[in-house]
């Protein structure tokens, strides 16, 4: 076949092997001091962490919480590019990245309708992700399948950083969920967390309640029988040593609650339209409701909301919701600059 050679040299000379691919080693300029914890790693899920780390990733947060204070915007990725790339809707978690990124002087390209992209055109996530990385430095990735994020990493030579993978994980939700808790009540210790709502499909409350595994924190699921947490979830989390006990009614374990975490039926994820109907407004927590929680203590929610929190409950100290955002840009921008060795 003419020009058969030629074009199989060509193909052979730009295959990388996925093994050597996997391994994520950036040429450091000469002298570069980027030999921190995260650099280059993806972040996929939350058992990436433990106690120690965490504890790095709050502590960049608060730096960049009081840089963002002080003076707004900053160089300290000025240069670097984010691809966000959004296969599933979203309003917090790409703005809050785009946000992020901007405010630590990199930029964004930012995919938000995929239907708009290549991948209307059937392209593979490896294709996309492979492109993505010739322009960026780092890809935040939201996709409606479990492990999807995962393959994206092995694909791709650049930072990946799970932004939600379908039912399964959420882990940047749940790193900033954490640091809500540490920031709002001063511990992550010695705590009675409650879960509620649709702790089957509802992503954030996986990871969360993995990381809550690595304190003493006791952990109520408050749910409708069809939307438990998974049961393998739970027989993972009790094999931890996790206190863990599941409830149909919030009202026996609301009064020990320190974070009444809440949480949208996750409408897009059933299959059944009438089952939905039957649980959508299972909960719905109003200011009569908080009558019997403690003074001092949280609720919380990963938005958006769609009825299960009263807005007559916005002005209630205790609602952590809308200050939670804000927690979750100064944790993003620790991450970025973390994976991108500037932290
Ligand atoms: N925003 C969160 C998520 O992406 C929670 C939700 O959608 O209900 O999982």
């Amino acid at each position: 076949m003419p020009g058969g050679e030629k074009r199989k040299e060509a193909t052979v000379s730009t295959y990388i092997p996925p093994a050597q691919r996997r391994e994520k080693s950036p040429h450091l300029p000469f002298g570069d001091m980027r030999q921190t914890p995260f650099y280059g790693k993806d972040i996929i899920s939350v058992s990436q962490f433990d106690a120690a780390g965490l504890e790095y990733v709050f502590g960049v947060a608060e730096e960049m919480r009081s840089m963002v204070e002080h003076v707004g915007t900053f160089d300290l990725l000025k240069g670097k590019i984010l691809a966000n790339l959004f296969y599933e809707p979203s309003t917090r978690t790409s703005s809050s990245f785009m946000a992020a990124m901007q405010r630590l002087g990199g930029s964004v390209i930012p995919i938000n309708e995929v239907r708009y992209s290549s991948v209307a055109k059937g392209e593979s996530l490896p294709d996309t992700v492979r492109t993505l990385e010739s322009y960026a430095d780092v890809i935040v990735i939201r996709h409606p399948e479990v492990g999807a994020a995962a393959i994206a990493a092995q694909y791709c030579r650049k930072p990946i950083i799970n932004a939600g993978d379908g039912v399964g994980e959420h882990p940047t939700q749940a790193l900033l969920d954490l640091f809500t808790i540490r920031e709002e009540l001063g511990r992550t210790d010695n705590l009675t967390v409650t879960m509620l709502g649709d702790l089957k499909y509802g992503r954030t409350v996986h990871s969360l309640s993995r990381l809550l595994s690595l304190f003493k924190t006791r952990v109520h699921c408050v749910s409708p029988d069809i939307l438990r947490m998974p049961p393998d979830l739970v027989a993972e989390l009790k094999a931890r040593g996790m206190p863990i006990q599941e409830h149909a009614m919030l009202d026996a374990v609301l009064p020990e609650t320190d974070v009444l975490y809440v949480t949208r039926v996750q409408k897009e994820r059933f299959e059944d339209p009438a089952a939905y109907e039957s649980v959508k407004g299972a909960f719905v927590i109003t200011p009569e409701t908080m009558q019997s929680a403690k003074n001092q203590m949280v609720v919380m929610h990963p938005l958006p909301r769609v009825g299960e929190i009263a807005m007559e409950l916005d002005d209630d100290p205790r609602a952590a919701y809308f200050r939670q955002m804000e927690y979750g840009l100064y944790t993003r921008m620790a991450l970025l600059a973390m994976v991108l060795g500037k932290a």
